[in-house]
């Protein structure tokens, strides 16, 4: 029997963190250019500048009439003298006269407001269109300004931001057919462990003794692709010395980072802190959160190694707390930071921890918070579940009706 291993101190995650983003050196990541078509999800590597004004001109917000304000007299018809649909452009208006415009035409020189179809009445002859309008105008309305979305020369999007649905838009409406963006981190993912067994190699009603499947395995590729990854999938690496130093060795050669489930514990089935310290150097942390505990990042050769405890919800929540904002800073971004809401919990949690807490919770109708049962960090239904977990501080009870911090999955999986 080998000595118990002398306990190493509990580091805060918030140490942990800074010490993990602290090992990404280049602040200026390798960047590709893409079509702004495909780049959802990719961090921008650029300023966008706009060398234009949005909307381009003055146009109309509404179908209707554009006309001069000070033409209107209540009652009295104006002749319709031109009509101007999206796309087109007018002439100059004929004083005295109304122009028929539609929803993203041009404002015609001369015209000062528009009025909307539902305020006027049709009163012309055939062949000779006229109107009378029902309100009085205002000066200005119904009229979108040239240049009020978007100046010409202002950076409308910054390097280090995720772009999204609506920076896509933007990119597009100030015309970038491409935008240089940060090449995908390429991570290597394995599992540990002899008792797993990947889903379709075996039936439920057929499962040996002792066999799980390999859940860890599904979760972190999504995650991984959701943090715009390029994920190659090197399955179950069993519990051996040569076989973890060997799966390490190759991984190391074409990926960025090596992800790994399972194994950083101290234990003597737990390999990877040996494969790791044979081909570079690890740090093996026991960070005091709950669920997770043990993580361990290292260097082979110029990849990353990140290695993640085996426990489904552990693996999972220390890939949101850890990793996420890990994978981000690669590509550049800046703000890597949780966003965190304060809501009330409809529970209590009487019985305080001296590690930090992340507890699996869901936002009920009543605008509170509702805990799942089962906290175990083998438990994954809590995730599934939650749509969150309640950001707990070391050492505090939760008393029902209290203001805690709730961070939505939502938030950091998009
Ligand atoms: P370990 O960190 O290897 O000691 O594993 C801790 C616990 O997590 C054990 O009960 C394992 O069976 C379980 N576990 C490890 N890896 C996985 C995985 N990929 N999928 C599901 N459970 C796992
Ligand atoms: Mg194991």
């Amino acid at each position: 029997m080998t000595a118990p291993t002398a306990r190493k101190p509990l580091i805060s995650l918030d140490m942990a963190l800074a010490q993990l983003l602290g090992t990404v050196a280049d602040h200026s990541p390798r960047r590709e250019a893409v079509s702004t078509f495909e780049a959802d999800g990719r961090v921008l590597a650029q300023d966008v500048v706009s060398a234009l004004q949005v909307p381009p001109q003055d146009n109309s917000s509404m179908d209707g009439y554009a006309l001069r304000v000070a033409d209107c007299t209540p009652g009295t018809p104006l002749t319709v003298s031109q009509r101007i649909a999206a796309g087109a452009s007018g002439t100059a208006l004929q004083p005295g006269t109304v122009a028929r415009i539609f929803t993203g035409a041009p404002i015609p020189p001369g015209a000062d407001a528009v009025v909307m179809q539902e305020d006027c009445t049709e009163s012309g002859a055939v062949g000779h269109p006229a109107i009378v309008v029902n309100t009085t105008p205002q000066v200005g309305q119904w009229i979108r300004r040239q240049g009020e979305d978007v100046a010409a020369g202002h950076a409308v999007l910054s390097a280090g931001q995720r772009l999204g649905p609506a920076a896509l838009g933007m990119a597009a409406s100030v015309g970038m057919a491409q935008l240089q963006v940060a090449l995908r981190p390429r991570v290597a993912l394995f599992s540990t462990g002899d008792e797993l067994v990947m889903p379709g190699e075996c039936e439920p009603a057929g499962m040996p003794p002792g066999a799980i499947y390999n859940s860890n395995r599904f979760f972190l590729a999504s995650l991984l692709r959701r943090m715009g990854c390029a994920v190659t999938d090197l399955g179950i690496v069993p519990d051996r010395l040569d076989a973890t130093v060997e799966a390490l060795r190759s991984a190391a050669r074409e990926h960025d980072v090596i992800l790994t489930s399972g194994g950083v514990s101290v234990g003597e089935e737990d390999h990877i802190k040996p494969a790791v310290q044979a081909l570079g150097t690890l740090d093996l942390w026991q960070i005091a959160i709950k669920p997770g505990k043990p993580f361990a990042h290292g260097r082979i050769g110029t990849a990353h190694f990140i290695g993640l405890p085996g426990n489904p919800v552990s693996s999972f929540m220390t890939f949101l707390l850890l990793v996420r904002p890990f994978l981000l800073r690669m590509q550049g971004a800046i703000d890597v930071a949780m966003t965190a809401q304060t809501l009330r919990a409809d529970f209590a949690w009487p019985r305080a921890d001296r590690r930090q807490e992340f507890l699996r919770a869901r936002r009920n109708a009543a605008g509170g918070l509702d805990l799942f049962p089962n906290q175990s960090s083998g438990v994954l239904s809590s995730a599934v579940w939650g749509d969150g977990f309640v950001d707990n501080p070391a050492g505090q009870a939760i008393a029902k009706g209290d203001l805690v911090r709730f961070v939505a999955f939502s938030d950091l999986l998009s």
